[in-house]
Protein backbone atom coordinates (compact mmCIF):
# COMPACT_ATOMS: atom_id res chain seq x y z
CA UNK A 1 0.00 0.00 0.00
CA UNK A 2 1.41 3.44 -0.73
CA UNK A 3 2.32 6.27 1.48
CA UNK A 4 2.04 3.74 4.76
CA UNK A 5 4.23 4.68 8.03
CA UNK A 6 4.87 1.89 10.67
CA UNK A 7 5.21 2.04 14.26
CA UNK A 8 4.84 -0.06 16.99
CA UNK A 9 1.73 1.81 18.40
CA UNK A 10 -0.77 3.38 17.42
CA UNK A 11 -3.31 5.69 19.13
CA UNK A 12 -6.15 7.19 18.36
CA UNK A 13 -7.23 10.12 20.07
CA UNK A 14 -4.71 12.91 21.56
CA UNK A 15 -7.21 13.72 24.93
CA UNK A 16 -5.59 12.73 28.37
CA UNK A 17 -6.12 9.16 28.10
CA UNK A 18 -4.44 8.78 24.36
CA UNK A 19 -1.44 11.53 25.40
CA UNK A 20 -1.22 9.26 28.75
CA UNK A 21 -0.84 5.97 27.21
CA UNK A 22 1.60 7.72 24.48
CA UNK A 23 3.79 9.02 27.48
CA UNK A 24 3.98 5.13 28.80
CA UNK A 25 4.53 3.47 25.51
CA UNK A 26 7.23 5.62 24.11
CA UNK A 27 9.42 5.68 27.60
CA UNK A 28 8.81 1.78 27.06
CA UNK A 29 11.30 2.91 23.58
CA UNK A 30 7.96 1.88 21.39
CA UNK A 31 7.52 3.73 18.38
CA UNK A 32 4.30 5.28 19.18
CA UNK A 33 2.19 7.87 16.83
CA UNK A 34 -0.75 9.48 18.08
CA UNK A 35 -3.70 11.00 15.82
CA UNK A 36 -5.94 13.03 17.10
CA UNK A 37 -8.84 15.26 14.81
CA UNK A 38 -8.54 18.04 17.16
CA UNK A 39 -11.61 18.67 18.16
CA UNK A 40 -10.90 18.35 22.12
CA UNK A 41 -14.04 19.31 23.95
CA UNK A 42 -11.66 19.80 27.31
CA UNK A 43 -9.83 22.56 25.07
CA UNK A 44 -12.89 24.65 26.32
CA UNK A 45 -12.92 24.33 29.39
CA UNK A 46 -11.55 27.51 30.91
CA UNK A 47 -11.14 25.86 34.72
CA UNK A 48 -9.76 22.42 35.43
CA UNK A 49 -9.70 22.61 39.21
CA UNK A 50 -9.79 18.86 40.30
CA UNK A 51 -7.15 17.43 38.34
CA UNK A 52 -4.21 16.42 40.79
CA UNK A 53 -0.88 18.65 41.17
CA UNK A 54 -2.10 22.03 39.95
CA UNK A 55 -2.29 24.06 43.14
CA UNK A 56 -3.59 27.04 41.00
CA UNK A 57 -6.55 25.80 38.68
CA UNK A 58 -5.47 25.55 34.32
CA UNK A 59 -7.21 25.27 31.42
CA UNK A 60 -8.15 22.33 29.51
CA UNK A 61 -5.80 23.67 26.61
CA UNK A 62 -3.55 24.16 28.92
CA UNK A 63 -3.59 20.55 29.89
CA UNK A 64 -3.44 19.35 26.66
CA UNK A 65 -0.43 21.55 25.33
CA UNK A 66 1.71 20.26 28.15
CA UNK A 67 0.56 16.68 27.80
CA UNK A 68 1.81 17.05 24.01
CA UNK A 69 4.99 18.10 25.14
CA UNK A 70 5.29 16.11 27.69
CA UNK A 71 5.12 12.77 25.46
CA UNK A 72 6.86 14.56 22.39
CA UNK A 73 9.67 14.70 24.76
CA UNK A 74 10.08 10.73 24.48
CA UNK A 75 9.39 10.44 21.04
CA UNK A 76 5.98 10.40 20.02
CA UNK A 77 5.12 11.74 16.76
CA UNK A 78 1.08 13.49 17.08
CA UNK A 79 -0.57 14.39 14.02
CA UNK A 80 -3.13 16.49 13.25
CA UNK A 81 -4.92 13.38 11.57
CA UNK A 82 -8.85 12.16 11.74
CA UNK A 83 -8.79 8.15 12.05
CA UNK A 84 -10.98 7.30 9.34
CA UNK A 85 -11.16 3.62 9.16
CA UNK A 86 -9.38 0.51 11.01
CA UNK A 87 -8.39 -2.66 9.70
CA UNK A 88 -6.47 -5.86 10.42
CA UNK A 89 -3.87 -6.64 8.50
CA UNK A 90 -1.69 -9.67 9.32
CA UNK A 91 -0.74 -9.54 13.05
CA UNK A 92 -0.88 -5.71 12.29
CA UNK A 93 -3.63 -2.86 12.50
CA UNK A 94 -3.51 -0.54 9.59
CA UNK A 95 -5.64 2.89 10.08
CA UNK A 96 -6.20 5.02 6.87
CA UNK A 97 -6.18 8.79 7.05
CA UNK A 98 -6.26 11.32 4.29
CA UNK A 99 -2.75 11.56 4.17
CA UNK A 100 -2.11 8.16 3.91
CA UNK A 101 -1.85 4.72 6.53
CA UNK A 102 -0.65 3.79 9.65
CA UNK A 103 0.13 0.59 10.63
CA UNK A 104 1.01 -0.76 14.27
CA UNK A 105 1.45 -3.70 16.19
CA UNK A 106 -0.69 -2.49 18.87
CA UNK A 107 -3.20 0.14 19.19
CA UNK A 108 -5.22 1.84 22.09
CA UNK A 109 -8.53 3.98 20.92
CA UNK A 110 -8.78 6.33 22.95
CA UNK A 111 -11.72 8.69 21.05
CA UNK A 112 -13.27 9.94 23.88
CA UNK A 113 -16.96 10.49 23.37
CA UNK A 114 -18.38 12.67 20.54
CA UNK A 115 -21.74 14.27 21.77
CA UNK A 116 -24.55 14.77 19.14
CA UNK A 117 -24.94 18.74 19.04
CA UNK A 118 -28.54 19.66 18.81
CA UNK A 119 -29.90 21.90 16.30
CA UNK A 120 -30.09 24.88 18.63
CA UNK A 121 -29.25 28.26 17.35
CA UNK A 122 -26.58 30.06 19.29
CA UNK A 123 -25.63 26.85 21.24
CA UNK A 124 -21.70 27.31 20.61
CA UNK A 125 -21.80 30.82 21.63
CA UNK A 126 -22.47 30.09 25.23
CA UNK A 127 -20.20 26.74 25.58
CA UNK A 128 -18.52 27.34 28.77
CA UNK A 129 -20.95 30.74 29.58
CA UNK A 130 -23.87 28.72 30.71
CA UNK A 131 -24.05 25.71 28.07
CA UNK A 132 -22.51 22.68 29.12
CA UNK A 133 -21.54 18.63 28.32
CA UNK A 134 -20.72 17.54 31.40
CA UNK A 135 -22.51 17.45 34.87
CA UNK A 136 -19.94 15.86 36.82
CA UNK A 137 -17.67 18.67 35.87
CA UNK A 138 -19.71 21.62 35.74
CA UNK A 139 -22.87 21.00 37.91
CA UNK A 140 -21.08 22.45 41.07
CA UNK A 141 -20.36 25.66 39.26
CA UNK A 142 -24.52 25.46 38.84
CA UNK A 143 -25.72 24.95 43.13
CA UNK A 144 -28.81 26.31 43.21
CA UNK A 145 -29.17 27.74 39.97
CA UNK A 146 -32.21 27.27 37.15
CA UNK A 147 -31.13 24.60 34.89
CA UNK A 148 -32.41 22.44 32.08
CA UNK A 149 -30.76 19.13 30.83
CA UNK A 150 -31.23 18.72 27.26
CA UNK A 151 -32.32 15.02 26.82
CA UNK A 152 -34.73 12.02 26.52
CA UNK A 153 -33.13 9.28 26.76
CA UNK A 154 -31.72 7.01 29.97
CA UNK A 155 -28.15 9.57 29.69
CA UNK A 156 -29.94 13.04 29.35
CA UNK A 157 -32.20 11.68 32.64
CA UNK A 158 -29.27 10.25 34.35
CA UNK A 159 -27.74 13.78 34.05
CA UNK A 160 -31.22 15.48 35.13
CA UNK A 161 -31.01 13.33 38.32
CA UNK A 162 -27.34 14.05 39.11
CA UNK A 163 -27.84 17.84 38.60
CA UNK A 164 -30.19 18.01 41.12
CA UNK A 165 -27.54 17.23 44.00
CA UNK A 166 -26.53 20.33 43.68
CA UNK A 167 -29.76 22.27 42.47
CA UNK A 168 -33.53 21.33 42.76
CA UNK A 169 -34.52 23.87 39.91
CA UNK A 170 -33.91 21.58 37.31
CA UNK A 171 -36.14 20.98 34.13
CA UNK A 172 -35.72 18.19 32.18
CA UNK A 173 -36.31 19.47 28.27
CA UNK A 174 -36.62 16.86 25.26
CA UNK A 175 -36.63 19.41 22.54
CA UNK A 176 -40.04 17.88 21.32
CA UNK A 177 -39.82 14.15 22.12
CA UNK A 178 -41.43 12.05 24.48
CA UNK A 179 -39.21 10.22 27.67
CA UNK A 180 -37.65 7.45 26.26
CA UNK A 181 -35.88 6.27 29.45
CA UNK A 182 -35.46 2.96 31.61
CA UNK A 183 -38.68 3.24 34.14
CA UNK A 184 -36.64 3.33 37.32
CA UNK A 185 -35.01 6.68 36.19
CA UNK A 186 -38.07 8.07 35.40
CA UNK A 187 -39.69 6.98 38.60
CA UNK A 188 -36.85 8.51 40.04
CA UNK A 189 -37.35 11.64 37.99
CA UNK A 190 -40.94 12.00 39.22
CA UNK A 191 -40.06 11.25 43.04
CA UNK A 192 -37.40 14.29 42.40
CA UNK A 193 -40.37 16.23 41.51
CA UNK A 194 -37.75 17.31 37.81
CA UNK A 195 -40.37 19.08 35.75
CA UNK A 196 -40.18 17.74 31.71
CA UNK A 197 -40.69 19.85 28.84
CA UNK A 198 -41.70 18.14 26.13
CA UNK A 199 -41.57 21.55 23.82
CA UNK A 200 -38.67 22.12 21.08
CA UNK A 201 -35.73 24.10 21.91
CA UNK A 202 -35.04 26.74 19.22
CA UNK A 203 -32.77 28.69 20.57
CA UNK A 204 -30.32 29.70 23.47
CA UNK A 205 -30.29 33.94 24.15
CA UNK A 206 -28.24 36.07 26.65
CA UNK A 207 -25.57 38.78 27.24
CA UNK A 208 -21.64 37.43 28.24
CA UNK A 209 -23.80 34.21 29.98
CA UNK A 210 -26.28 32.19 29.40
CA UNK A 211 -29.82 33.61 29.96
CA UNK A 212 -32.13 30.92 28.67
CA UNK A 213 -33.55 29.62 26.05
CA UNK A 214 -36.47 29.44 23.72
CA UNK A 215 -38.96 26.89 24.62
CA UNK A 216 -41.84 25.82 22.65
CA UNK A 217 -41.37 29.52 21.54
CA UNK A 218 -41.40 31.31 24.63
CA UNK A 219 -38.42 32.81 26.33
CA UNK A 220 -37.77 30.23 29.37
CA UNK A 221 -34.41 32.08 32.20
CA UNK A 222 -31.99 29.53 32.83
CA UNK A 223 -28.49 30.15 34.38
CA UNK A 224 -27.68 26.62 32.97
CA UNK A 225 -28.06 24.36 29.93
CA UNK A 226 -26.82 20.73 30.07
CA UNK A 227 -26.69 19.01 26.64
CA UNK A 228 -26.87 14.85 27.23
CA UNK A 229 -28.70 13.82 23.74
CA UNK A 230 -26.96 10.58 23.69
CA UNK A 231 -22.97 9.43 22.50
CA UNK A 232 -21.24 8.63 18.70
CA UNK A 233 -18.24 8.48 17.12
CA UNK A 234 -15.79 5.53 18.27
CA UNK A 235 -18.74 3.54 17.11
CA UNK A 236 -17.72 3.34 13.72
CA UNK A 237 -14.09 1.78 14.82
CA UNK A 238 -16.10 -0.84 17.40
CA UNK A 239 -18.12 -1.86 14.66
CA UNK A 240 -15.56 -2.16 12.39
CA UNK A 241 -13.33 -4.31 14.07
CA UNK A 242 -16.06 -6.31 16.02
CA UNK A 243 -15.45 -4.90 19.43
CA UNK A 244 -18.37 -4.98 21.95
CA UNK A 245 -20.40 -1.99 22.42
CA UNK A 246 -23.08 -1.28 25.08
CA UNK A 247 -25.56 2.30 25.26
CA UNK A 248 -22.59 3.31 23.22
CA UNK A 249 -19.50 2.59 24.69
CA UNK A 250 -16.47 0.30 24.33
CA UNK A 251 -16.92 -2.79 26.58
CA UNK A 252 -13.34 -3.82 27.74
CA UNK A 253 -11.97 -6.82 30.21
CA UNK A 254 -10.58 -5.28 33.46
CA UNK A 255 -6.95 -4.32 31.80
CA UNK A 256 -9.15 -2.64 28.83
CA UNK A 257 -8.29 -5.11 26.51
CA UNK A 258 -11.07 -5.49 23.82
CA UNK A 259 -10.90 -9.29 23.15
CA UNK A 260 -8.74 -8.66 20.23
CA UNK A 261 -4.90 -8.95 20.08
CA UNK A 262 -3.01 -5.88 21.16
CA UNK A 263 -5.82 -3.85 21.24
CA UNK A 264 -6.95 -1.73 24.26
CA UNK A 265 -9.59 1.57 24.92
CA UNK A 266 -9.40 3.52 27.13
CA UNK A 267 -11.11 7.04 29.37
CA UNK A 268 -14.36 8.21 28.19
CA UNK A 269 -14.93 5.89 25.44
CA UNK A 270 -15.09 2.75 28.20
CA UNK A 271 -18.05 4.40 29.38
CA UNK A 272 -18.23 5.43 33.08
CA UNK A 273 -17.78 9.03 34.34
CA UNK A 274 -16.03 11.38 32.67
CA UNK A 275 -12.94 13.32 34.43
CA UNK A 276 -9.62 13.51 33.27
CA UNK A 277 -8.09 11.73 36.36
CA UNK A 278 -9.78 8.49 35.03
CA UNK A 279 -8.86 8.22 31.95
CA UNK A 280 -5.48 8.81 32.58
CA UNK A 281 -5.86 6.12 34.53
CA UNK A 282 -6.95 3.85 32.06
CA UNK A 283 -4.73 5.46 29.64
CA UNK A 284 -1.73 4.02 31.78
CA UNK A 285 -3.42 0.52 32.58
CA UNK A 286 -3.86 0.28 28.83
CA UNK A 287 -0.20 1.38 27.76
CA UNK A 288 1.48 -1.05 30.32
CA UNK A 289 -0.52 -3.97 29.76
CA UNK A 290 0.07 -3.07 25.76
CA UNK A 291 3.76 -2.69 26.57
CA UNK A 292 3.55 -6.31 28.69
CA UNK A 293 2.03 -7.97 24.91
CA UNK A 294 4.69 -6.51 22.77
CA UNK A 295 7.66 -6.87 24.76
CA UNK A 296 6.80 -9.72 27.41
CA UNK A 297 7.60 -8.28 30.40
CA UNK A 298 5.97 -5.48 32.76
CA UNK A 299 7.87 -2.25 32.85
CA UNK A 300 7.59 -0.96 36.17
CA UNK A 301 7.73 3.24 34.96
CA UNK A 302 9.34 4.46 37.67
CA UNK A 303 11.59 6.53 35.62
C1 LIG B 1 -16.23 21.65 28.87
C2 LIG B 1 -15.66 20.47 29.63
C3 LIG B 1 -15.13 20.67 30.88
C4 LIG B 1 -14.59 19.61 31.58
N1 LIG B 1 -14.06 19.84 32.80
C5 LIG B 1 -13.48 18.83 33.49
C6 LIG B 1 -12.88 19.07 34.75
O1 LIG B 1 -12.89 20.19 35.27
N2 LIG B 1 -12.30 18.02 35.38
C7 LIG B 1 -12.28 16.76 34.84
O2 LIG B 1 -11.71 15.84 35.48
N3 LIG B 1 -12.86 16.50 33.66
C8 LIG B 1 -13.46 17.49 32.96
N4 LIG B 1 -14.05 17.23 31.75
C9 LIG B 1 -14.09 15.83 31.26
C10 LIG B 1 -12.76 15.48 30.58
O3 LIG B 1 -12.49 16.45 29.59
C11 LIG B 1 -12.83 14.09 29.94
O4 LIG B 1 -13.21 13.13 30.89
C12 LIG B 1 -11.45 13.74 29.37
O5 LIG B 1 -11.01 14.70 28.44
C13 LIG B 1 -11.52 12.36 28.69
O6 LIG B 1 -10.28 12.10 28.10
P1 LIG B 1 -10.17 11.12 26.83
O7 LIG B 1 -8.74 11.15 26.44
O8 LIG B 1 -10.81 9.83 27.13
O9 LIG B 1 -11.08 11.78 25.71
P2 LIG B 1 -11.01 13.22 25.04
O10 LIG B 1 -10.36 14.21 25.92
O11 LIG B 1 -12.38 13.48 24.57
O12 LIG B 1 -10.04 13.00 23.79
C14 LIG B 1 -10.43 12.25 22.69
C15 LIG B 1 -9.69 12.79 21.48
O13 LIG B 1 -9.86 11.89 20.40
C16 LIG B 1 -9.99 12.62 19.22
N5 LIG B 1 -10.65 11.78 18.22
C17 LIG B 1 -11.90 11.25 18.25
N6 LIG B 1 -12.13 10.54 17.14
C18 LIG B 1 -10.99 10.60 16.41
C19 LIG B 1 -10.62 10.09 15.15
N7 LIG B 1 -11.46 9.38 14.42
N8 LIG B 1 -9.37 10.36 14.68
C20 LIG B 1 -8.50 11.11 15.40
N9 LIG B 1 -8.83 11.64 16.61
C21 LIG B 1 -10.04 11.40 17.08
C22 LIG B 1 -10.85 13.82 19.64
O14 LIG B 1 -10.72 14.89 18.71
C23 LIG B 1 -10.22 14.14 21.00
O15 LIG B 1 -9.15 15.06 20.87
C24 LIG B 1 -14.59 18.28 31.03
C25 LIG B 1 -15.15 18.08 29.77
C26 LIG B 1 -15.68 19.16 29.06
C27 LIG B 1 -16.25 18.92 27.71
Amino acid sequence: MENMDSFDVLVIGGGPAGLTASIYTSRADLDTVVLDKGENKLSKADVIENYFGFDEPLSGSELLDRGKKQSKRFGTEIMDLEALSISIEGESYVVETVEGSFRGEGLILATGIQQKKPRVENLSDFEGKGVSYCVVCDGPLFRDKKCGVLGSRDYGVKEALKLHEYTENVFLLTDGKEVDADERLVRELDEKGIEVITEEVTRVFGDQLLNGAVVGGEEFDLDGLFIAIGTSGTLDFALELGIDIEDGFIQTEKDLSTGLPRLYAAGDCTGGERQISLAVGEGTEAALNLIKDLKGEIKQDWG
